[in-house]
């Protein structure tokens, strides 16, 4: 099936003909080809998107929100095969694409359709000097989102639903990796009546379709998800120009375990946090601390939960853990399990590539789980990104607060204990721009998102994209 660029509203071939092949990772096989678009697609995109800009950011707030909300039941409307959809693209369980990447797509629609009907600014009254301030929150004009390949309808659309929202319009790419379902949602655009050219959606490569959005002078915003050295040199081309910069980059997540814990619930949730979606979550807790008087007991625990984890074809219901996104990710996750060994690391279970029968070409690898010497070796320092976690005894807080913060990554936490004073010194002290106690990846669509330190700058999330999405401007009034 070929996939084609959505813009001005209608399916277009690039321009210079160009195609790459788009993977199946549950077999391995090429099972459609996609634009490699050039320059020349993103610029005509930008045309689309600028002769939308005057009429849609002038539409009524209501009307943005209803054609908002409509999107958000089409795809409710269409879970099963949008769910397919993205588990063919991705090689994520069908079971999870149903149940989180695409209810999730849905919801980001509804809730910025929602939010933008709620969305004021301040007014300030200058006692004494005869003067109003208003604050005008305004569309910033042609916006770009590029999205990363692990949650590709549920990443793009946490982007492309706030700007739309606040009246902007979109020049968009998913991964080249994984383009199904974002090609799959122009259709819905256009049913649910999102005028021509508000939203643009280019398929092609990073290096050359991403770099001419990031590098297009009238593209005044970017919102990207993806790698931290992507994100540095998407800062780097869009300094000069003065863009505005959303960068949600990768991150190397403490999982921090005490002794008076909750042990079940602890222990269940720690198997998810650590491979739903084959640990291709910027949010799984990829290093694990556990707290020296139970570190025997979970250990054993956890390999044995982890083992009886079904590795599977995508589209069987007893799978747990699907195909890794492509050939060279999987190559990329299985070099770290051979540095861990290098580095005098233990592999506690899984570390072996599995070939399904029928299905031998498939990008499937077992769970693995390391017990590491130091804190400080490469697999506990480095984004690895698959289903690999290290796991590693403390003794006190300070010490695993020390170990947890001891990387250039700032994204998430999670803290397991029910010492209130204790959640409350870790919690003030981690450095993350999210943390997570007696739970993991529980999101309230209203909070803040996004991480510190190489996990990125700027935040996502409720109110926080809107204001990314607008400029705000101060109005001073004299009477
Ligand atoms: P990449 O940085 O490789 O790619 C992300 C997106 O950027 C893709 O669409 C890619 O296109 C595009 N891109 C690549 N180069 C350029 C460029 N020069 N200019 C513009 N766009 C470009 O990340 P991955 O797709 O490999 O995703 C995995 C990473 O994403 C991990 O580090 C993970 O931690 C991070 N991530 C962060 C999240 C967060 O919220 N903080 C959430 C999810 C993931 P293409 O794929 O076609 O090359």
């Amino acid at each position: 099936m070929n996939i084609k660029n959505y813009i001005n509203g209608s399916f277009q071939n690039p321009i210079d003909n160009q195609w790459l092949d788009n993977f199946n990772p549950s077999n391995g096989e090429v099972y459609g080809q996609i634009p490699n678009s050039s320059k020349l697609d993103v610029e005509s995109a930008y045309q689309a998107a600028a002769s939308a800009f005057p009429s849609w950011s002038k539409t009524t707030l209501e009307e943005r929100s209803r054609i908002l909300i409509k999107i958000s039941e089409a795809l409710e409307a269409n879970l099963q095969r949008f769910a397919e959809a993205e588990s063919k693209d991705n090689g994520k369980p069908v079971s999870l694409a149903k149940t989180v990447d695409i209810p999730r797509a849905a919801s980001n629609f509804r809730f910025f359709g929602n939010a933008i009907t709620q969305f004021s600014s301040e007014s300030h009254d200058s006692v004494g000097q005869d003067a109003i301030n208003y604050t005008l929150r305004q569309p910033i004009g042609v916006v770009g989102c590029i999205s990363p390949w692990n949650l590709p309808l549920y990443l793009f659309t946490w982007k492309i639903a706030p700007a739309l929202a606040a009246g902007n319009c979109v020049v968009a790419k998913p991964s080249e990796i994984t383009p199904m379902t974002a090609y799959l949602l122009g259709e819905i655009c256009n049913d649910a009546g999102l005028p021509k050219g508000v939203l643009n959606i280019v398929h092609g490569l990073g290096t050359s379709t991403g770099q001419a959005i990031i590098e297009h002078p009238s593209i005044k915003a970017i919102s990207f998800t993806g790698g931290t050295s992507t994100g540095a040199h998407i800062a780097r081309v869009a300094a000069p120009m003065f863009k505005k910069l959303s960068l949600e980059l990768g991150g190397k997540n403490p999982n921090i375990i005490f002794a008076d814990c909750d042990y079940d619930d602890m222990l269940d949730t720690t198997v998810r946090s650590s491979f739903a979606n084959q640990g291709q979550i910027c949010l799984c807790g990829s290093r694990i601390f556990v707290e020296n008087s139970i570190y025997e007991r979970f250990k054993t625990d956890f390999v044995h939960k982890v083992k009886a984890l079904k590795v599977g074809h995508p589209s069987h219901q007893s799978t747990n853990i699907g195909a890794l996104v492509s050939k060279p990710h999987l190559k990329k996750v299985k070099k770290y399990i051979e540095i861990a060994k290098e580095e005098g690391g233990s592999i506690l279970c899984g570390g072996h590539q599995v070939q399904l029968k029928g299905y031998e070409n498939g990008y499937y690898l077992e769970p693995t789980v390391i017990e590491v010497k130091s804190d400080e070796c490469r697999v506990n320092q480095e984004e690895i990104f698959g289903p690999v976690v290290t796991l590693m005894p403390f003794q006190t807080e300070d010490q695993v607060l020390d170990m947890a913060n001891k990387v250039k990554y700032g994204l998430s936490a999670t803290l397991w204990t029910n010492d209130l004073k204790r959640t409350m010194r870790m919690s003030n002290q981690l450095q993350a721009g999210i943390v997570w106690v007696n739970t993991w990846m529980m999101r309230d669509l209203r909070t803040p998102f996004g991480g510190v330190k190489a996990s990125g700058v700027g935040r996502e999330g409720g109110f926080e994209a809107l204001r990314f999405f607008t400029e705000a401007k101060n109005v001073c009034i004299k009477y």
